[in-house]
């Protein structure tokens, strides 16, 4: 016997769980995890800030969108998702120039080594400022998904892989573990998996690519003040911020991978641990804790959100890169409004208007990544910076 639900979606990261909370109490809805525990994969992984001026311009526009809804609910939870910290951009004048965008503005050499004094000042000659960066509390932010989501009636289901899926009537039918399930609409939240889960669903996958990236958290001799911002070259060679009395580190690495459980690569923050000791007054001492994760991303750079062209009622919502947390709440809030408004359930009969209402044509020869930057493009935030 299968479980009925309007919406099922596979995956618990922050991309599934964001949307599962945003349609809590409209349809009925299924999250799937394979993993004993939510948010195992790369939604654990992140350096867990919240950038306006990163990413192309409709990233930029997503993320603004998200810190307004994140700061609107943080006024309700006991423990805030969002703390100012800057970004802090440096490198030469040519690369600065051409990563400086948006939000950021052009500061001098002095105003960047006032800013974080354990650069050294021959380490860079340009920078830029991005002041309305926050650092995140993912955990919080996840946690409080998860609440929202089971308050409103969703359904969350871990360590049940999603090893089936195919169309059948007017739905989907979908084999995770033991259990059996049938919904109206397949939400593609797999991260790093979603190709995999499209061919094993029988539609054709997007090509998307999971790039490694690795962090770590290191002992310092000279502890960065609290209020440093985050520090990114500008060449993407590397990027720190402080954590509670350590460094955060990462040698921002962008190299293709399959998806897995990513591992750090031996060398990797050892090389970056002595480069950062040549370049900055830090005195790493020793590595704490590393790991890896895997941003998965489309062609085109822009995360997928949007009905399949050819498969009905098969959701994309992949492809978020370095920008899933920054990016997330918008880009449920237009899914919620995709998978309410089209293809979706039929007219659940609790479903209210989104609070935002993309206009998007419903076309359907576009592909799907074509088609969410089209929606994305066509959506007109109520709040807008
Ligand atoms: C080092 C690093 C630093 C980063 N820093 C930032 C940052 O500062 N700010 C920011 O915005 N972003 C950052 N990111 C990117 C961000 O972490 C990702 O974009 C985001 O976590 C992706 O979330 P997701 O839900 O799509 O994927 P995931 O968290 O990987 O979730 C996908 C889930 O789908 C599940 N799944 C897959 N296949 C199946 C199946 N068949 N059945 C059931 N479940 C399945 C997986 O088990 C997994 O739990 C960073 C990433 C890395 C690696």
């Amino acid at each position: 016997m299968s479980a009925h639900y309007d919406v099922v979606i596979v995956g618990g990261g922050i991309a599934g769980l964001s949307l599962a909370s945003t349609l809590a109490g409209q349809c009925s809805v299924a999250l799937i995890e394979a993993e004993q525990t939510l948010a195992y994969h790369t939604s654990a992984r992140s350096a867990r800030q919240l950038i306006p001026s990163y990413g192309p311009p409709v990233v930029q526009e997503l993320t603004v969108r998200t810190l307004d809804l994140i700061a609107a609910q943080d006024t309700e939870r006991p423990e805030p998702v969002l703390t100012p910290r800057s970004f802090l951009l440096i490198g030469d004048e040519a690369s600065v120039r051409a990563e400086a965008s948006g939000h950021m503005r052009r500061i001098t050499h002095a105003e960047a080594l006032d800013l974080c004094p354990a650069l050294l000042p021959d380490s860079f000659s340009a920078a830029g400022l991005d002041t309305g960066s926050f650092a995140c509390n993912a955990p919080v932010l996840l946690e409080d998904h998860r609440r929202r989501a089971e308050a409103g009636g969703v359904d969350i289901i871990t360590g049940a892989r999603v090893h089936s899926a195919q169309r059948l009537g007017t739905g989907w039918e979908l084999g995770a573990g033991q259990e059996g399930f049938q919904s109206a609409v397949v939400v593609n939240a797999a991260g790093a998996w979603a190709d995999e889960l499209a061919v094993l669903s029988g539609v054709e996958k997007l090509g998307l690519q999971p790039y490694r990236r690795t962090a770590a958290i290191v002992d310092v001799e000279n502890p960065l003040p609290e209020a440093c911002p985050m520090v990114a070259a500008a060449d993407d060679s590397f990027y720190f911020r402080p954590d509670d009395g350590q460094v955060l580190i990462s040698p921002a690495e962008h190299v293709p991978s399959g998806p897995e459980d990513a591992r750090p690569y031996p060398g990797d923050i050892e090389r970056l641990v002595a480069r950062l000791n040549a370049i900055t007054t830090l005195g790493i001492r020793s590595v704490i804790t590393a790991w890896t994760g895997l941003r998965t991303e489309a062609a085109d750079g822009v995360p997928v959100a949007g009905f399949d062209a050819e498969a009905t009622g098969f959701f994309w919502l992949a492809g978020q890169g370095g920008y899933g947390f920054q990016t997330s709440s918008a880009i449920a809030e237009l899914a919620a409004g995709l998978i309410l408004a089209g293809q979706g359930p039929a007219a659940p009969a609790a479903a209210r208007t989104p609070a935002v209402s993309p206009s998007v044509p419903p076309a359907r020869d576009a592909s799907p990544a074509s088609r969410t930057a089209e929606a994305l493009a066509a959506t007109r935030w109520s709040i807008r910076r």
